[in-house]
């Protein structure tokens, strides 16, 4: 099949979150089953492109005409992690795609609705059928509208529209929108995409893609619910029946503890359990040696992931301030959303500067993430809601055993040792009570030393890879 995914990020080169590591992941394990695969993804001017494995020009320029005036698209070809991608670069007069970050920006509507525009242009230009085009979040969906409304002669057989956050909905008001739409006549055909003269670009994503999928069976559930569905619950509910959840997997060859090149001491499932608690004990101590921490067999506890209000900051708080009052130690590696969140674990980093079993790191570390997943005992994650999570599935497969709130893909990854004799690997709870989730964490800290060593084998057991969903992918692009 001839697949198209287009996204504002691709791993291990332009990555904020689990977005970055899906898209790569996906499209390494397609193009392995001998699927022909290209990811569109802006040019980034920060890339580092003596990193890419190929990276040539591809094309003859092509123009593009918006109110700046005529933008000459130029695409660069390149190869990374097990994919081909295309760069998509237009020197626009308004430097979309020449800031630090990917998103963030008051002009984010317009950056994504350029590199829409910029895609679509070099589609119109396809002349072989495109099998699947599957687009990611509202950055892309704009890309749907073009499909529907402008007249042209290029064959898509299937449009898929992945949900990996419906918190991020992209909205804009009708005057916004490319001058090449036209919102009367859209207006006219599908009145839903409209309310108070804005438009959802989520929303027109679920509308108007002939299959709508997410990243966990669970999260496809909840986001049925008002709970979970960020106000776009009972459109959902309408178009549910072509709506799926396929759990997302993680390249196995890249986080694998077995010859990762950013942890000091490799370990894998050919060790004893005994031998591995071992191992993971030395990439702990030179982790404790590299934050300057001091160095202690006893428990340490990490958490990986955007400090966002989506992932329980307040619990966070909670178990930083609990883990002051014990000799335990815990590592937060967090890119803050956002100047509240910022600003409040700012201040408890400043409480706690002198300790020396809590750290509260602020970067974007890729590297420093994996000797963390490497050296932790636990990995916590007490999300209000996790679309899927990749980390609790990075955190298993090197040995770390997840705490974590039962939601969305956490759920469907991750089950309590005391109520699930089979499945157990991990330790849940459910309510958001700060009282629930210090009890589940002390009930982490009681485990037998013994109980936690066989259980660190355990869970790297279980194969994470992308093998089984990519198989779920193909049965949905097959699909008549
Ligand atoms: P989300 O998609 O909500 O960001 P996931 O758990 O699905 O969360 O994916 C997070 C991915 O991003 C993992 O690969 C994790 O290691 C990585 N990550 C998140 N924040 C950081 C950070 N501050 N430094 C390094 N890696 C990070």
């Amino acid at each position: 099949m001839k697949i198209i995914h287009i996204a504002s990020e691709t791993a291990p080169i332009a990555k904020a979150g689990g977005l970055g590591d899906v898209i790569q992941g996906l499209s390494k394990e397609l193009t392995q089953m001998g699927h022909q695969v290209r990811i569109f993804l802006p040019h980034y001017s920060w890339i580092r492109t003596e990193n890419l494995d190929s990276y040539h020009l591809f094309n003859e320029a092509f123009p593009l005409q918006d109110d700046y005036g005529c933008h000459q698209i130029q695409l660069h070809e390149a190869s990374i992690a097990g994919c081909k991608l295309l760069l998509f670069n237009s020197n626009h007069p308004k430097k979309f795609f020449e800031r630090e970050e990917i998103y963030g920006y008051p002009d984010d509507l317009f950056r994504f609705f350029h590199f829409c525009r910029m895609c679509w242009e070099f589609l119109k230009m396809q002349k072989e059928t495109i099998d699947v085009l599957h687009l990611h979040d509202w950055h892309t969906s704009l890309i749907l509208l073009f499909h529907q409304f402008l007249h042209h002669t290029i064959k898509i057989k299937k449009c898929i529209f992945t949900i990996h956050n419906l918190e991020y909905q992209g909205v804009c008001s009708i005057e916004d929108l490319p001058k090449i739409l036209n919102p009367i006549k859209i207006e006219k055909e599908f009145p839903d995409l409209f309310q108070k003269k804005q438009m959802n670009l989520l929303k027109t994503g679920i509308i108007l893609s002939d299959k709508i999928t997410t990243v966990s069976p669970s999260y496809a559930q909840e986001i049925l619910t008002p709970q979970y569905g960020f106000g776009l619950e009972s459109t959902l509910k309408v178009h549910r029946g072509k709506l799926f959840g396929i759990l997302n997997g993680i390249d196995t060859e890249y986080w694998n503890p077995r010859h990762d090149p950013f942890i000091p001491y490799n370990f894998s499932l050919l060790d004893t359990a005994k031998e591995i608690e071992a191992i993971k004990l030395k990439n702990k101590c030179f982790l404790q040696k590299k934050l300057n921490m001091n160095s202690s067999s006893l428990f340490l506890i990490a958490n990986v992931g955007r400090l966002a209000e989506q992932k329980g900051p307040f619990l966070l708080k909670k178990a930083i301030e609990y883990f002051s009052q014990t000799p335990h130690q815990i590592i937060l590696l967090g890119s803050p959303s956002n100047a509240k969140i910022r600003h409040e674990f700012e201040q408890l980093k400043k409480q706690y500067t002198d300790s020396d079993h809590i750290r509260i790191l602020f970067d974007y570390d890729e590297k420093l993430a994996h000797l963390i997943y490497a050296a932790s005992d636990f990995l916590l994650m007490p999300s209000n809601f996790e679309p899927c999570g990749l980390s609790q599935r990075i955190a298993m497969y090197y040995g770390t055993i997840p705490i974590v709130r039962k939601t969305g893909g956490l759920k469907d990854t991750v089950f309590d040792l005391q109520t699930n004799q089979k499945k157990g690997n991990g330790f849940v709870f459910l309510e958001q009570d700060p009282v629930i989730f210090l009890q589940t964490l002390q009930r982490a800290l009681n485990i037998k030393r013994e109980t936690l060593c066989h259980l660190k084998k355990s869970v790297m057991q279980i194969n994470p890879s992308w093998s089984e969903s990519a198989k779920e992918y193909m049965a949905i692009y097959e699909e008549e």
